[in-house]
């Protein structure tokens, strides 16, 4: 499916690319390989729509960001299983 650049409002491609994330907590950046992006060859954007936005952001709250290295694939961070509840009452 067709997407409209949203920089010059030409045609644009859906594609993937590799972007920079920096976590919720802010300690450092890691790399996602293979997002979704919305390219435009005439302007040359490379962008990622709202909704893959907010999808990483909610994934990155969710889960343990401790277990992702440097790089982790689109696929492989949306497939890592989210911590729904903290349990509060572990104090061992
Ligand atoms: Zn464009």
């Amino acid at each position: 499916m067709d997407h409209v650049c949203d920089w010059c409002g030409s045609r644009a491609k859906k594609g993937e690319n590799i972007v920079y994330w920096e976590l919720p907590d802010g300690t450092r950046a890691i790399e996602i390989t293979e997002t979704p992006a919305v390219i435009c060859s005439d302007c040359d954007m490379i962008y990622q729509t709202e909704e893959i936005t907010k999808e990483i952001e909610d994934q990155l709250f969710l889960i343990d960001t401790k277990k992702i290295g440097k790089t982790i694939s689109y696929q492989e961070l949306m497939a890592l299983p989210r911590l729904l509840k903290r349990n509060y009452f572990d104090f061992s």
